[in-house]
């Protein structure tokens, strides 16, 4: 696939950073905090169990619950309610992890690629933990699992980090080129893949120039593929129709056309976790809300997003000043994509890409819809918002399926066009939620009653069964009775044929 390929997006906004933004590509370390909040609940809101127990030491990258690593050393002194960085502000059970400071890590072996099957490097994947870094937080072995029963797959690096605010990426690429190159090519090599597509934004020419510089011959077959800065771009089914022309339908992944996206910092994980390092952090990119100022910062997950915030003031005088002017309040993601965050007590997760500080501009009232269609005409994956919007404003969650509402990435653009300020995107994410929701108790229903007519199909067995084996018994008795009178006949018969038995 080369930069020929690239195929016409519908919709979408050229959004670019401001002209004067400072974006700081440094990559600053957050110091180890003495307490982490690790959620048990995983991106689909599955309650996930836990493998320890309150009291119990551990070391820093061992399984605590499925998808869930301990980011240091330490004790794990509760479970308890706690809240999550999520648009509707609740609390999940989470594990609390104090620090021992020693922050002493579980010995793991280096896989080589090329001496072991693709399972054992999935297993690899699996007990790291491995989550995708660019906001959605899928199972990053699961994903490759489904992308592997392909037999033609395309493997696309997702560096497309199109929305303003949000540049770790950039940052990464910036910093390490030569690691991400090596670990995109360590991928292509045990996916067996002649090529791989590096997609990134034109408007990152430092990190661009910084890949090509370290673009050793051997490297080659990492086709980096500049596209043009249009949000949101790096989101998966605009980026797989962008770059092979498949328009995916709505609920179909890109894994199901045989495509497997995975974002640059995933990457860099997963070559990482084959390495033996536990994967245990994320840099998180921290802006003011003018997006004039941003900087960059390694945090390890569970960290409170207090601590984080803390540092960045510490650390960035126009974030400090933005921290001053504003109600605690925090933005969660870019600032279409995200949502807004008061408790800050929240940990950051694997799909925690950004935070951004500072006063928002206050909503205008929202009025009726005069049926502009400006909203279609900007949504990337061609829907209807302003009807996704009347069928999920009233609750309609069937209507709003028939809307392909599974489609919607959220990304906020019908939200900028609409002229009569309607919160669109609220809407669907609340409305996503509920079909979620309502899908899970769904299941949950339909267990039960398996469960249910499994039993009373299981009470009816037995009652047949043993309706069967008395009917057995009686007949058994039957035939016994009908043998003895038989032999009692026949004694007598021969007693009667007997000499002087007067017969
Ligand atoms: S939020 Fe959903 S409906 Fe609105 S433009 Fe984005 S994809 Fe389309
Ligand atoms: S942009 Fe707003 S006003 Fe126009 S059709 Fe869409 S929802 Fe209605």
């Amino acid at each position: 696939m080369s930069s020929s390929a690239i195929h016409a997006l519908p919709g979408g906004l050229a959004l670019s950073a401001p002209m004067d933004a400072h974006i700081d590509a440094t990559i600053h370390e957050l110091d180890l905090q003495p307490s982490y909040y690790l959620p048990l609940i995983n991106y689909s809101r599955t309650v996930l169990h836990p493998e320890v127990k309150s009291g119990d030491c551990v070391l820093g990258g061992e399984q605590l619950a499925p998808g869930v690593v301990a980011p240091t050393s330490g004790t794990l002194t509760e479970i308890r309610q706690h809240p999550w960085p999520h648009p509707s502000h609740t609390q999940v059970p989470t594990l609390v992890l104090e620090s021992d400071g020693r922050d002493e890590f579980q010995q793991f072996t280096v896989i080589d690629h090329t001496q072991v099957g693709v399972e054992e490097i999935l297993n690899r994947l699996e007990n790291s933990a491995i989550h995708g870094l660019g906001g959605a937080a899928f199972n990053t072995a699961n994903k490759i699992r489904r992308a592997y029963e392909h037999k033609n797959l395309t493997l696309i690096i997702n560096a497309v980090e199109c929305e303003p605010g949000i540049n770790c990426d950039d940052a990464l690429m910036q910093q390490h080129p030569s690691e991400v190159l090596q670990a995109c090519n360590a991928i292509r090599q045990w996916l067996r893949l002649p090529s791989a597509v590096l997609a990134i934004e034109n408007d990152k020419q430092t990190a661009i120039t910084a890949l090509r510089d370290d673009q050793t011959p051997d490297l080659t077959s990492i086709k980096i593929t500049e596209l043009p800065t249009i949000y949101p771009s790096g989101a998966e089914s605009p980026l797989v129709q962008r770059l092979t022309g498949i328009k995916l339908q709505p609920g179909e992944r890109a894994t199901d056309a045989g495509v497997l996206c995975l974002n640059v910092a995933t990457v860099l994980s997963i070559h990482d976790a084959l390495m033996g390092q536990a994967a245990v952090d994320r840099i998180v990119s921290i802006s003011t809300q003018s997006l004039q100022h941003s900087m960059n910062l390694r945090v390890r997950f569970g960290t409170p997003l207090k601590a984080v915030i803390e540092f960045a003031r510490e650390h960035n005088t126009a974030i400090e000043a933005a921290w001053r002017s504003n109600t605690q309040t925090i933005r969660i993601g870019g600032p279409l994509s995200g949502f807004a965050m008061d408790m800050l007590n929240a940990p950051v997760l694997a799909s925690t890409n950004a935070l951004i500080v500072g006063k928002e501009h206050p909503l205008n009232e929202a009025t009726a819809c005069i049926r502009c269609s400006e909203c279609a005409t900007v949504c990337p994956v061609n829907l209807l918002p302003q009807e996704l919007y009347a069928a999920a404003a009233s609750e309609q969650l069937d209507t709003a399926a028939r809307y392909s509402l599974d489609a919607c990435l959220l990304c906020g653009c019908c939200d900028l066009v609409c002229p009569a300020s309607i919160p669109l995107t609220p809407w669907f994410r609340f409305a996503k939620d509920a079909t979620r929701q309502k899908q899970q108790s769904d299941a949950a229903a339909e267990v039960a009653r398996l469960l249910s007519e499994k039993h009373s199909n299981r009470v009816q067995r037995r009652a047949i069964e043993k309706e069967q084996q008395e009917a057995a018994r009686r007949a058994a008795a039957a035939q016994r009775q009908n043998s003895a009178q038989d032999i009692k006949a026949a004694l007598t018969r021969v007693k009667n044929k007997r000499p002087g038995s007067g017969s």
